[in-house]
């Protein structure tokens, strides 16, 4: 049951974080909600969480929309985004996590001007070379983060990972750790006129090894659902 599972998760995420000295309040549940129904993303929400994600523009339009008159919750775009989507993700979206360019950074400063908003946002860093197309790796968006911070309508306020998928879940910490390095090194660049706080890092096979890691925001699809 998806109310069980959340009790089940969180009691992990404690763990987790005693076993770093982190306080397990620092650590945002995101409920992966691809492919799954209102129904079942009500349940969820029912059970405590208030923060949605979904990777596809058009499903989300959907569900998001039909949810949103009932409740508040808070929105996650984590999928990757064409530039020529920016305009519905900065209307449907409180969090992009999925920005890899300056381009699209750009576009989604645009339309979150017309629309009167400063769109939050995340840089998605590539960690680990094979796991994904998308995504800056860390040299490109330890340079590119400085030219996005001088866009009015964009607010960069961390960075998100995608680790490989592995046999066992500790070969993950490398490219957790790695996430966490070019963070810090961001935060230290000159000319960063805002610091970063959010690290969106950790899935459901491996969110303990991410807080372990740092990890501020955990997105967790199977674990909640399944
Ligand atoms: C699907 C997805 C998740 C959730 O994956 P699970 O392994 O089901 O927890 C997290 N992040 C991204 C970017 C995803 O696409």
């Amino acid at each position: 049951m998806i109310s069980e599972n959340i009790l089940d998760i969180k009691g992990r995420i404690a763990r987790a974080a005693l076993r770093a000295k982190r306080d397990a309040a620092g650590i945002t549940i995101v409920a992966v909600s691809k492919g799954r129904s209102t129904q079942e993303i009500r349940q969820a929400l029912e059970a405590g969480i208030t923060d949605i994600g979904e990777n596809r523009i058009q499903e989300a339009a959907t569900k998001l929309n039909e949810l949103r008159i009932q409740r508040e919750l808070r929105t996650h775009m984590i999928g990757h985004l064409q530039t020529n989507k920016a305009k519905e993700a900065v209307q449907l979206f409180d969090l992009i996590q999925s920005v890899d360019s300056l381009r699209l950074a750009q576009s989604i400063s645009r339309h979150a001007e017309n629309l009167g908003k400063v769109q939050e946002a995340l840089i998605e860093v590539k960690t680990s070379p094979e796991v994904t197309k998308f995504g800056l790796l860390p040299e490109e968006a330890l340079k590119i983060i400085p030219e996005i911070a001088k866009l009015k309508n964009i607010s960069i306020k961390g960075l998100m990972t995608i680790a490989p998928i592995v046999d066992n879940p500790e070969k993950t910490r490398s490219y957790f750790k790695l996430l966490k390095e070019v963070f810090d090194k961001i935060n230290k660049l000159p000319n960063m006129d805002y610091g970063l706080s959010i690290l969106s890092m950790g899935m459901t096979d491996d969110f303990e090894i991410a807080i372990e890691e740092g990890s501020t925001m955990i997105r967790l699809g199977r674990g909640i659902f399944a």
